[in-house]
């Protein structure tokens, strides 16, 4: 879609009768020939020639419903992704599945009572069921991103997620953790994470992350990667390589005896030599019966993580990249996205790993490790 069509449509763009009422904001953008009607759609849907004039090429904020709105339309966005809503209803998990303490109320409250606590060394039997979480992690991510591509909604991606995840008898690890609403993350461009899905289709050009967690048969299991949609440009290409990079630079490091604080060692010099800065407030964690859970793992050099690799403890390494020099991120008010501050794009890549006793097994691997 691009502003040329829109402009010269000959029909109000959600097909009610045109209008030639004079729009003053598209006189002022210099477009002409804009037709609209006088309807409710107008003031939703009319706002995107504005944003197609204003950023010819970027990203663009549509969905497949004119009933689609921004609920924070005073927030000062970073960048050019914007919420999309109505959010679809909360989707259900067969009663049959078992369920983390959370998936109630919202509150993980095994988790928050072992706050503190060290990492656990994971018996043989808890490893094999982490195994098949992790395995099964995969699969619904890998069956995820074989849907991305220019008009699918994260929306529909989060559905995808959700049914592929119950079919194995797994509950979505996200669904209701701390009361959050979907079953899948989807950051797009400059959102570092948690994205939620919603109405707003992916768009050639866009790139997109999908995190994958499940729980199943008491143990959780987490992934994540970023996509491109179509062609991307050459800095999105560099961001997405680097950022699978600096990750698999940081696993090589990972056996008995080293140092959770030195993995941000391996990842963040990769990270500043392709011109990206490494995301500080959000790190790998200890994953299990927990969610999230000890160790803490900062992904940047020079951080004071604690502990020591044993055989037997599970965590993920996610390190986020974000285009440029700023490192830093701010929250839209659904308290949830996370963006760079400057509009520019971050990546993601995230693994479960073993600490075994001659190295590492990455839990969630995948055929091809590297993009
Ligand atoms: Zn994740
Ligand atoms: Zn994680």
């Amino acid at each position: 879609m691009s502003s040329a069509v829109l402009c010269q449509s000959e029909t109000c763009i959600n097909g009610n009768p045109p209008s030639r009422m004079e729009c003053p904001t598209c006189s002022k953008l210099g477009i002409r020939g804009s037709f609209f009607c006088s309807q409710e759609c107008y003031k939703r849907a009319h706002k995107l020639i504005h944003e197609l004039a204003k950023n010819p090429g970027s990203s663009v904020n549509v969905g497949k419903s004119p009933d689609s709105y921004n609920p924070f339309p005073n927030f000062s966005f970073t960048g050019t992704v914007r919420p999309l809503y109505p959010l679809s209803p909360r989707r259900t998990v067969p009663g049959h599945i078992p369920r983390p303490d959370y998936a109630t109320t919202g509150r993980p409250n095994s988790e928050m009572r072992e706050a503190g606590q060290p990492p656990r060394i994971l018996s043989s039997e808890e490893i094999e069921k982490m195994r098949t979480a992790c395995r099964l992690s995969r699969e619904v991510l890998d069956i995820a991103a074989s849907h991305v591509r220019a008009g699918i909604t994260t929306d529909e991606l989060d559905e995808i997620v959700h049914n592929a995840t119950i079919e194995r008898n797994a509950y979505p690890s996200t669904l209701n953790y701390r009361n959050y609403p979907k079953s899948v993350c989807t950051s797009i461009n400059e959102v570092i994470c948690h994205g939620i899905p919603d109405q707003r289709i992916l768009q050639e050009g866009d790139i997109v992350n999908i995190d994958v967690s499940l729980f199943y048969d008491g143990y959780h299991g987490d992934v994540n990667a970023t996509y491109p949609v179509g062609k991307i440009d050459e800095d999105s290409q560099k961001l997405i390589r680097t950022t699978r990079e600096s990750l698999d630079a940081s696993i090589k490091l990972c056996k008995p005896g080293a140092l959770f604080r030195d993995l941000g060692k391996a990842i963040e010099p990769i990270a500043r030599a392709n011109g990206c800065a490494v995301v500080r407030s959000y790190t790998g964690h200890g994953i299990h019966e927990l969610f999230h859970c000890s160790p803490n793992i900062p992904h940047y050099a020079k951080n004071k993580a604690v502990g020591t690799m044993k055989t037997g403890m599970i965590f993920t390494i996610e390190p986020m990249l974000n285009l440029g020099t700023n490192w830093s991120e701010i929250h839209w008010p659904d308290n949830w996205t996370a963006t760079t501050v400057d509009g520019k794009r971050s990546a993601q890549f995230e693994e479960t790993l073993l600490i075994t006793e001659t190295g590492v097994e990455i839990l969630t691997a995948g055929r091809s490790p590297s993009i």
